[in-house]
Protein backbone atom coordinates (compact mmCIF):
# COMPACT_ATOMS: atom_id res chain seq x y z
CA UNK A 1 0.00 0.00 0.00
CA UNK A 2 2.86 1.96 0.67
CA UNK A 3 4.36 2.15 -2.84
CA UNK A 4 3.56 4.73 -5.52
CA UNK A 5 2.68 1.98 -8.47
CA UNK A 6 0.18 0.08 -6.53
CA UNK A 7 -1.50 2.85 -4.88
CA UNK A 8 -2.28 5.06 -8.45
CA UNK A 9 -5.20 2.82 -8.47
CA UNK A 10 -6.87 3.84 -4.97
CA UNK A 11 -6.39 7.32 -5.63
CA UNK A 12 -9.40 9.31 -4.77
CA UNK A 13 -9.20 12.87 -4.59
CA UNK A 14 -13.03 13.54 -3.20
CA UNK A 15 -12.04 11.04 -0.17
CA UNK A 16 -11.93 12.43 3.08
CA UNK A 17 -9.22 10.72 5.35
CA UNK A 18 -8.54 11.11 8.87
CA UNK A 19 -5.22 9.88 10.84
CA UNK A 20 -5.23 10.20 14.63
CA UNK A 21 -3.69 8.55 17.73
CA UNK A 22 -5.61 7.51 20.75
CA UNK A 23 -7.26 9.48 23.36
CA UNK A 24 -6.27 11.38 25.74
CA UNK A 25 -3.29 12.18 23.29
CA UNK A 26 0.38 12.44 24.10
CA UNK A 27 3.12 13.68 21.88
CA UNK A 28 3.24 10.72 20.14
CA UNK A 29 -0.13 10.04 19.03
CA UNK A 30 -0.25 14.09 18.13
CA UNK A 31 3.13 13.91 16.22
CA UNK A 32 2.45 10.56 14.81
CA UNK A 33 -1.20 11.96 13.04
CA UNK A 34 1.07 14.93 11.68
CA UNK A 35 3.65 13.13 10.19
CA UNK A 36 1.40 10.37 9.32
CA UNK A 37 -0.97 12.58 7.27
CA UNK A 38 1.97 14.54 5.89
CA UNK A 39 3.25 10.86 4.46
CA UNK A 40 0.16 10.11 3.17
CA UNK A 41 0.02 13.14 0.87
CA UNK A 42 3.83 13.27 0.20
CA UNK A 43 3.10 9.18 -1.72
CA UNK A 44 0.49 10.94 -3.42
CA UNK A 45 -2.38 8.78 -2.28
CA UNK A 46 -4.78 10.37 -0.80
CA UNK A 47 -6.07 14.41 -0.81
CA UNK A 48 -8.10 15.28 1.52
CA UNK A 49 -5.92 13.80 4.40
CA UNK A 50 -6.67 15.48 7.80
CA UNK A 51 -3.88 15.10 11.04
CA UNK A 52 -6.65 14.91 13.92
CA UNK A 53 -7.02 14.65 17.75
CA UNK A 54 -9.30 12.80 19.84
CA UNK A 55 -8.55 15.01 22.61
CA UNK A 56 -6.68 18.68 24.16
CA UNK A 57 -3.02 18.96 23.46
CA UNK A 58 -0.43 18.31 27.07
CA UNK A 59 1.89 21.30 27.54
CA UNK A 60 4.89 18.66 26.64
CA UNK A 61 2.70 18.53 23.42
CA UNK A 62 1.85 22.48 22.38
CA UNK A 63 5.50 23.10 23.37
CA UNK A 64 7.05 20.78 20.81
CA UNK A 65 4.33 22.21 18.35
CA UNK A 66 5.18 25.42 18.95
CA UNK A 67 8.50 25.24 18.76
CA UNK A 68 8.29 23.37 15.54
CA UNK A 69 6.11 25.43 13.90
CA UNK A 70 2.81 23.06 13.92
CA UNK A 71 -0.97 23.97 14.48
CA UNK A 72 -2.39 21.58 16.57
CA UNK A 73 -4.49 19.41 14.21
CA UNK A 74 -8.19 19.03 13.95
CA UNK A 75 -10.17 17.63 17.06
CA UNK A 76 -12.85 15.67 15.81
CA UNK A 77 -15.56 13.91 17.91
CA UNK A 78 -16.74 11.31 15.19
CA UNK A 79 -14.57 9.08 12.98
CA UNK A 80 -17.42 8.00 10.92
CA UNK A 81 -17.54 11.35 9.50
CA UNK A 82 -14.78 11.00 7.32
CA UNK A 83 -14.63 8.35 4.46
CA UNK A 84 -11.90 6.53 5.69
CA UNK A 85 -9.57 6.11 8.78
CA UNK A 86 -5.53 5.63 9.89
CA UNK A 87 -4.87 5.03 13.28
CA UNK A 88 -1.43 5.97 14.56
CA UNK A 89 0.08 5.17 18.57
CA UNK A 90 -2.89 2.62 18.66
CA UNK A 91 -5.00 0.07 17.84
CA UNK A 92 -6.84 -0.63 20.65
CA UNK A 93 -10.99 -0.05 19.95
CA UNK A 94 -11.22 0.98 23.36
CA UNK A 95 -8.72 3.63 23.57
CA UNK A 96 -10.17 5.20 20.26
CA UNK A 97 -12.67 7.50 18.84
CA UNK A 98 -16.32 6.38 20.59
CA UNK A 99 -17.92 5.76 17.05
CA UNK A 100 -14.65 3.91 15.97
CA UNK A 101 -16.60 0.64 15.24
CA UNK A 102 -18.46 2.74 12.84
CA UNK A 103 -15.39 3.96 10.99
CA UNK A 104 -13.61 2.35 8.24
CA UNK A 105 -10.34 1.80 9.18
CA UNK A 106 -7.87 1.12 6.33
CA UNK A 107 -4.72 1.18 8.17
CA UNK A 108 -2.99 1.34 11.62
CA UNK A 109 0.69 2.38 12.15
CA UNK A 110 1.65 1.70 15.56
CA UNK A 111 3.73 -0.09 18.56
CA UNK A 112 1.89 -1.47 20.94
CA UNK A 113 0.46 -4.84 21.16
CA UNK A 114 -3.11 -5.65 19.36
CA UNK A 115 -5.62 -5.64 20.72
CA UNK A 116 -9.13 -6.65 19.85
CA UNK A 117 -9.41 -4.85 17.02
CA UNK A 118 -11.15 -6.70 14.19
CA UNK A 119 -11.93 -5.82 10.39
CA UNK A 120 -13.63 -8.06 8.26
CA UNK A 121 -11.45 -6.66 5.11
CA UNK A 122 -7.98 -6.39 4.76
CA UNK A 123 -6.05 -3.68 5.84
CA UNK A 124 -2.66 -2.50 6.10
CA UNK A 125 -1.29 -3.33 9.51
CA UNK A 126 2.35 -2.08 10.66
CA UNK A 127 3.12 -1.99 14.06
CA UNK A 128 6.49 -2.80 15.58
CA UNK A 129 8.08 -3.39 18.94
CA UNK A 130 10.19 0.00 19.44
CA UNK A 131 9.89 2.84 21.78
CA UNK A 132 7.71 5.06 19.27
CA UNK A 133 5.24 5.35 16.78
CA UNK A 134 7.28 7.97 15.04
CA UNK A 135 9.96 5.69 15.27
CA UNK A 136 8.30 3.12 12.85
CA UNK A 137 6.93 6.28 10.46
CA UNK A 138 10.66 7.24 10.72
CA UNK A 139 11.30 3.64 8.87
CA UNK A 140 8.17 4.56 6.31
CA UNK A 141 9.84 8.01 5.32
CA UNK A 142 13.29 6.21 4.22
CA UNK A 143 12.17 3.08 2.85
CA UNK A 144 9.91 5.24 0.59
CA UNK A 145 12.61 8.36 -0.10
CA UNK A 146 10.38 10.69 1.41
CA UNK A 147 12.51 13.68 2.31
CA UNK A 148 11.98 14.84 6.05
CA UNK A 149 12.46 18.45 6.21
CA UNK A 150 13.73 20.01 9.68
CA UNK A 151 10.50 20.76 11.47
CA UNK A 152 8.72 17.36 11.35
CA UNK A 153 11.80 16.04 12.00
CA UNK A 154 11.53 17.77 15.01
CA UNK A 155 8.67 17.15 16.01
CA UNK A 156 9.37 12.92 15.48
CA UNK A 157 12.13 13.83 17.57
CA UNK A 158 10.01 15.46 20.77
CA UNK A 159 7.35 12.23 20.04
CA UNK A 160 10.77 9.52 20.56
CA UNK A 161 12.19 11.98 23.16
CA UNK A 162 8.53 11.57 25.28
CA UNK A 163 7.50 8.12 24.37
CA UNK A 164 10.91 6.81 25.83
CA UNK A 165 11.36 9.60 28.66
CA UNK A 166 14.66 10.38 26.65
CA UNK A 167 15.62 7.22 25.33
CA UNK A 168 15.71 5.74 28.94
CA UNK A 169 12.70 3.72 29.78
CA UNK A 170 12.57 0.23 29.00
CA UNK A 171 10.91 0.53 25.79
CA UNK A 172 13.58 2.28 24.12
CA UNK A 173 14.82 0.09 21.73
CA UNK A 174 18.37 0.43 19.62
CA UNK A 175 16.25 2.07 16.69
CA UNK A 176 14.76 4.85 18.73
CA UNK A 177 18.42 5.49 19.68
CA UNK A 178 19.48 5.83 16.00
CA UNK A 179 16.16 7.30 14.79
CA UNK A 180 16.71 9.89 17.59
CA UNK A 181 20.16 11.16 16.89
CA UNK A 182 19.65 11.23 12.95
CA UNK A 183 16.51 13.50 13.35
CA UNK A 184 18.16 15.69 16.42
CA UNK A 185 20.71 16.41 13.24
CA UNK A 186 18.16 17.07 10.80
CA UNK A 187 16.30 19.22 13.30
CA UNK A 188 19.09 21.42 14.20
CA UNK A 189 19.06 20.81 18.25
CA UNK A 190 21.14 18.68 20.78
CA UNK A 191 19.28 15.61 21.77
CA UNK A 192 19.54 15.92 25.18
CA UNK A 193 19.55 19.99 25.50
CA UNK A 194 16.19 19.98 23.90
CA UNK A 195 15.00 16.41 25.39
CA UNK A 196 15.48 18.05 28.80
CA UNK A 197 13.65 21.05 28.11
CA UNK A 198 10.84 19.33 26.53
CA UNK A 199 10.52 16.85 29.64
CA UNK A 200 10.65 19.83 32.03
CA UNK A 201 7.63 21.56 30.23
CA UNK A 202 5.63 18.78 30.43
CA UNK A 203 5.92 18.09 33.66
CA UNK A 204 5.02 21.48 34.97
CA UNK A 205 1.78 20.54 37.12
CA UNK A 206 1.26 23.78 39.29
CA UNK A 207 -1.62 25.37 37.25
CA UNK A 208 -3.33 21.81 35.87
CA UNK A 209 -6.30 20.86 37.79
CA UNK A 210 -6.15 17.65 39.74
CA UNK A 211 -8.93 16.32 37.24
CA UNK A 212 -6.46 17.27 33.80
CA UNK A 213 -3.50 15.53 35.77
CA UNK A 214 -5.77 12.20 36.19
CA UNK A 215 -6.99 12.03 32.57
CA UNK A 216 -3.88 13.78 30.61
CA UNK A 217 -2.55 10.11 29.79
CA UNK A 218 -5.09 7.75 31.18
CA UNK A 219 -6.02 4.40 29.71
CA UNK A 220 -8.71 1.72 29.89
CA UNK A 221 -7.21 -1.61 29.76
CA UNK A 222 -9.73 -5.28 29.65
CA UNK A 223 -8.05 -8.18 31.37
CA UNK A 224 -10.67 -11.12 31.48
CA UNK A 225 -14.24 -9.89 32.29
CA UNK A 226 -12.73 -7.10 33.74
CA UNK A 227 -11.54 -3.76 33.59
CA UNK A 228 -8.69 -1.39 34.72
CA UNK A 229 -7.45 1.81 34.40
CA UNK A 230 -3.93 3.24 34.12
CA UNK A 231 -3.28 7.24 34.27
CA UNK A 232 0.24 8.17 34.49
CA UNK A 233 2.24 11.39 34.38
CA UNK A 234 5.97 11.88 34.13
CA UNK A 235 7.43 14.29 36.98
CA UNK A 236 10.74 15.70 37.74
CA UNK A 237 10.01 16.51 41.23
CA UNK A 238 7.90 13.73 42.40
CA UNK A 239 6.75 15.41 45.88
CA UNK A 240 4.56 17.70 43.82
CA UNK A 241 2.32 15.61 42.68
CA UNK A 242 2.51 13.67 45.76
CA UNK A 243 1.40 16.19 47.98
CA UNK A 244 -1.64 16.64 45.69
CA UNK A 245 -2.81 12.68 46.65
CA UNK A 246 -6.10 13.66 47.99
CA UNK A 247 -7.33 15.77 45.05
CA UNK A 248 -5.93 13.04 42.95
CA UNK A 249 -7.98 10.23 45.21
CA UNK A 250 -11.39 12.22 44.76
CA UNK A 251 -10.84 12.66 41.37
CA UNK A 252 -9.69 8.61 40.50
CA UNK A 253 -12.85 7.49 43.22
CA UNK A 254 -15.60 9.47 40.87
CA UNK A 255 -14.39 8.22 37.90
CA UNK A 256 -14.89 4.35 39.38
CA UNK A 257 -18.63 5.52 41.18
CA UNK A 258 -19.36 6.82 37.52
CA UNK A 259 -17.88 3.85 35.30
CA UNK A 260 -18.68 0.85 37.96
CA UNK A 261 -17.03 -1.46 35.70
CA UNK A 262 -12.92 -0.43 36.57
CA UNK A 263 -12.09 -3.13 39.28
CA UNK A 264 -8.55 -1.24 39.93
CA UNK A 265 -7.22 2.20 39.45
CA UNK A 266 -3.77 3.17 38.96
CA UNK A 267 -2.55 6.51 38.53
CA UNK A 268 1.02 6.28 38.15
CA UNK A 269 4.17 9.04 39.01
CA UNK A 270 6.70 8.20 37.06
CA UNK A 271 10.05 9.75 38.63
CA UNK A 272 12.45 10.48 35.27
CA UNK A 273 15.17 11.30 37.52
CA UNK A 274 15.35 7.75 38.64
CA UNK A 275 12.78 5.90 36.94
CA UNK A 276 10.85 4.46 39.41
CA UNK A 277 7.31 4.90 40.11
CA UNK A 278 5.15 6.33 43.12
CA UNK A 279 1.65 4.92 42.32
CA UNK A 280 -1.78 5.77 43.60
CA UNK A 281 -3.54 2.88 43.85
CA UNK A 282 -7.62 2.21 44.02
CA UNK A 283 -10.27 -0.26 43.60
CA UNK A 284 -11.54 -3.59 44.82
CA UNK A 285 -8.72 -5.25 43.08
CA UNK A 286 -5.70 -3.37 44.84
CA UNK A 287 -4.64 -6.69 45.39
CA UNK A 288 -3.32 -7.24 41.99
CA UNK A 289 -0.55 -4.62 42.07
CA UNK A 290 0.71 -5.69 45.78
CA UNK A 291 1.28 -9.30 44.50
CA UNK A 292 2.49 -8.58 41.36
CA UNK A 293 5.18 -6.15 42.67
CA UNK A 294 5.82 -7.94 46.48
CA UNK A 295 4.83 -4.95 47.42
CA UNK A 296 2.38 -3.34 50.72
CA UNK A 297 0.13 -0.45 49.51
CA UNK A 298 0.19 2.04 52.09
CA UNK A 299 -2.69 3.52 53.99
CA UNK A 300 -2.48 6.48 51.95
CA UNK A 301 -2.87 4.46 49.07
CA UNK A 302 0.59 4.88 48.13
CA UNK A 303 3.37 2.50 46.66
CA UNK A 304 6.53 3.08 45.18
CA UNK A 305 7.57 0.54 42.73
CA UNK A 306 11.25 0.77 42.21
CA UNK A 307 12.47 0.67 38.91
CA UNK A 308 9.11 0.54 37.28
CA UNK A 309 8.40 3.27 34.81
CA UNK A 310 7.12 1.72 31.50
CA UNK A 311 2.87 1.36 31.38
CA UNK A 312 3.25 -1.28 28.30
CA UNK A 313 6.37 -3.06 29.20
CA UNK A 314 5.78 -3.39 32.83
CA UNK A 315 2.16 -1.70 34.56
CA UNK A 316 0.11 -3.54 32.47
CA UNK A 317 0.98 -6.51 31.52
CA UNK A 318 2.49 -6.79 35.40
CA UNK A 319 -0.74 -6.35 36.93
CA UNK A 320 -3.04 -7.93 33.74
CA UNK A 321 -1.11 -11.11 34.19
CA UNK A 322 -1.84 -11.30 38.28
CA UNK A 323 -5.09 -10.49 37.89
CA UNK A 324 -6.03 -13.07 35.59
CA UNK A 325 -4.22 -15.29 38.07
CA UNK A 326 -6.54 -14.43 41.03
CA UNK A 327 -9.56 -14.07 38.45
CA UNK A 328 -8.98 -17.54 37.41
CA UNK A 329 -8.26 -18.95 41.56
CA UNK A 330 -11.76 -17.03 42.18
CA UNK A 331 -13.75 -19.28 39.34
CA UNK A 332 -11.52 -22.39 40.34
CA UNK A 333 -13.07 -21.90 43.95
CA UNK A 334 -16.52 -21.43 42.95
CA UNK A 335 -17.00 -24.67 40.78
CA UNK A 336 -14.89 -26.77 43.65
CA UNK A 337 -17.51 -24.81 46.65
MN1 LIG B 1 0.85 7.29 22.96
MN1 LIG C 1 3.61 5.95 21.34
Amino acid sequence: MYSRESSSSDLDKEKIVYVFGHQSPDTDAICASIVAANLEKEMGNINQVIACRLGNLNKETSFALEYFNFPPPTLIEKASEADEVILVDHNNPGQSAKDIKQAKVVKIIDHHGLSGFSSPEPIYILTEPVGCCCTVLYKLYKDNDIPITKNYAGIMLSAIISDTVLLRSATTTQRDVKTANKLAKIAGVNLEEYGKLLLTKGTEISDISDKDLVFQDSKEFGVGDEKIQISQINSYNVQEPLDRKEGIKKVMKEFMDKKKDIVLFVFDILDIYNMDSYAIVLGPRKKAVESAYHVEIGEDDVVFLKKVASRKKQLYPDIAHRLIDIQKKEKKNKTEN
